[in-house]
């Protein structure tokens, strides 16, 4: 870290900090660094209305350099349908976004891959749509391809409680389901059938040839599988926890958005002019 007053020394522990500069300092070889990222709550503020999450000020520039600079490969991870990121990001070049969680995939250049599910599995997500859909449990249904997600952000703590309790109780008759899980985020429950964000993480892995650096940022349980793929594989890695308050997680260290998160992408940036 240079210089006192730098955003980079915002309040990140000490150990931290010298885990970045030990992970900054594998940039230079000739592969391209990869740099994963998952979208609400790690690159933008949460909004209960989810179309209005603008990334926070600054954030998008600051990937627009990392573009322009050609060292890194940039790919966003989120639960959301990946249609939905583009056109928030803003950015001018698009970048590979997993949606569902990691079941659907957007190319740069456009091309899209929905993870293919049984018949079966079809059919029982369906039937809890249309379920949803005829009674919402007092919570906002979130029909996907692959899941039936309950958000209940902005509700009281009461009735956040007992929406979750009965979707809960709901979701549960189908974990008897082949390939069936229940994800819980904050202020909502999912359940969902097929790869989750460590199995997207994995496949860009996979894809990305060479053993370039590789980071994930993230802050929801939902990015917990992410952390676990990054810290597995034998690149230089980096998991990072995008949070206001610290918890437990898998992830390597932690950052508190988005002052602490401008710092790591302009030392990012700067570990790639210096490749
Ligand atoms: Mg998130």
């Amino acid at each position: 870290m240079n210089g006192s007053n730098t955003e980079s020394e915002a309040g990140l522990v000490a150990e931290d900090a010298q885990k970045l500069n030990s992970f900054f300092s594998t940039f230079g070889g000739r592969n391209k660094s990869l740099l994963l990222l998952d979208y609400d709550g790690t690159l933008a503020a949460f909004r209960v209305n989810r179309f209005t999450s603008k990334p926070w000020a600054g954030v998008r520039e600051l990937l627009h350099a990392i573009q322009r600079q050609d060292r890194s490969h940039i790919a966003v991870i989120t639960g959301r349908p990946a249609i939905e990121i583009l056109p928030m990001l803003g950015l001018e070049k698009a970048v590979e976004v997993w949606g569902l969680h990691g079941a659907e995939r957007i190319c740069e250049d456009g091309h899209r891959e929905l993870e293919q599910i049984s018949e079966q599995a079809r059919e029982h997500i369906a039937s809890l749509h249309e379920q949803l859909r005829r009674d919402s449990l007092g919570g906002l249904l979130e029909a996907k391809p692959n899941a039936a997600v309950m958000h209940w952000r902005g509700a009281s703590a009461e009735k956040a409680r007992r929406i979750e309790e009965r979707t809960l109780d709901l979701f549960q008759r189908y974990l008897q389901f082949e390939g069936f899980r229940l994800l819980k985020f904050e202020a909502g429950v999912e359940l969902r059938v097929g790869r989750d964000k460590g199995g997207a993480v994995e496949a860009i892995m996979n894809a990305q040839a060479g053993n370039g650096p590789v980071a994930y940022l993230g802050d929801d349980l939902t990015d917990e599988s992410a952390f676990r793929a990054v810290n597995a594989c034998a690149r230089p890695h980096m998991s990072v926890l995008v949070k206001a308050k610290r918890r437990e997680s898998a992830a390597e260290i932690w950052l508190r958005p988005p002052a602490e998160l401008r710092a790591f992408l302009k030392q990012w940036l700067e570990a790639g002019n210096q490749a």
